[in-house]
């Protein structure tokens, strides 16, 4: 029997994750040829998440959980996930419900057809404002443009993994990570499928434009060197401008005669070059902070407790050997 991992990041989710729970459930008993394995991952929660995954744990034999030692974020949690699920596939899938657990047997369906990386694209985003659902928009559409691989738009991280796709994202051990952008970059056969986001069933979302602006910046610049090559041409571009305003000086000076005037397009020149300067500085910088965080190699995550539930032993069938 093929087991199946739902691996659920939770962060301050004590509210959700009763709904949460008897959704999956539900799900899992009608699913009878799945062994099912819910791998809890807890991120540092400051309410009783922990308390209630593990009174689910104690009653419920498919629990496992992951006690992260404190908060890393909903990218690092999820890579402590995929480092500890045993299943044949993976579902990520978010606790507060805006996933459908109701889209999971589909998945299946096409993973059993052959597909890797069955993936739940939005159609629609009821309960978030225009605002976050235009930003979002745009940044795929950066990303897109200034990156090679093709990037899923309008797609979150609610998919199924088959177990070579996990294996791969298990190598890729950056600190700063963009998981949506690796899902695109090991490739493997996709197969989209389309839903409708809901809105939270409770609790607060936990993102806010700090953290997108983060994420956004951290996107580009773990999977392109596309904004150095920008500093690069605005600086050539900048200088070609400069030559021919200085031609044009030295010519005037000497043909009409050189006065006091000039001062606002020296103020100009000045304070152009030196935002462009400061702009270039600032490009290179991100990438040198992304050389000193990666270089320190720290562990991605520390884990204080991993329970790990009841389909103890991972089957070897699917796993690619270790190179
Ligand atoms: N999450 C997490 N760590 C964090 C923030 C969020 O594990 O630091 C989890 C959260 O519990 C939820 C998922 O990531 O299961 C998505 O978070 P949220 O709903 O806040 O994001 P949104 O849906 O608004 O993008
Ligand atoms: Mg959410």
């Amino acid at each position: 029997m093929k087991t199946v991992s739902i691996l659920i990041p939770a962060y301050n989710e004590e509210e959700s994750l009763t709904h949460l729970f008897t959704r999956l459930a539900n799900l899992a008993n009608k699913l009878k040829d799945y062994e099912f394995e819910f791998l809890f991952v807890n991120d540092g929660s400051k309410d009783k998440t922990l308390d209630i995954i593990q009174d689910y744990a104690e009653k419920d034999s498919r629990v496992a959980y992951i006690n992260l030692s404190r908060n890393f974020g909903k990218e690092i949690a999820m890579i402590a996930g995929l480092d500890h699920v045993k299943g044949d596939a993976t579902v990520i899938i978010d606790a507060d419900l805006q996933d459908p657990p109701e889209l999971i047997p589909k998945m299946l369906h096409f993973w059993e057809e052959g597909f890797d990386d069955v993936y739940a694209k939005r159609e629609t985003r009821d309960g978030e404002t225009w605002l976050k659902q235009f930003t979002s928009k745009m940044y795929y559409r950066t990303l897109q443009s200034v990156t090679h691989i093709p990037i899923q738009e309008d797609t979150g991280d609610f998919r199924l993994l088959d177990r070579r796709v996990v294996e791969a994202l298990k190598e890729f051990r950056e600190s700063q990570r963009n998981t949506k952008a690796m899902f695109s970059w090991v490739g493997f056969h996709k197969k989209e499928i389309l839903y409708n986001r809901d809105p939270r069933v409770a609790g607060e979302t936990h993102w806010n434009y700090r953290k997108l602006i983060n994420l956004a910046v951290d996107g580009i610049t773990s999977f392109t060197t596309a904004p150095l090559r920008v500093a690069t041409v605005a600086g050539m571009l900048v200088s070609v401008f400069a030559f021919i305003y200085l031609i044009y000086t030295v010519l005037s000076a000497l043909l009409v005669g050189s006065s006091a005037d000039g001062y606002p397009s020296m103020m100009a020149v000045i304070l152009f070059l030196g935002g462009v300067q400061l702009l270039s500085l600032g490009i290179i910088g991100e990438y040198v902070g992304r050389i000193f965080n990666e270089t320190k190699q720290r562990p991605l995550y520390l884990i204080e407790e991993y329970h790990g539930g009841k389909p103890s032993r991972r089957s070897a069938s699917k796993t690619r050997p270790k190179a």
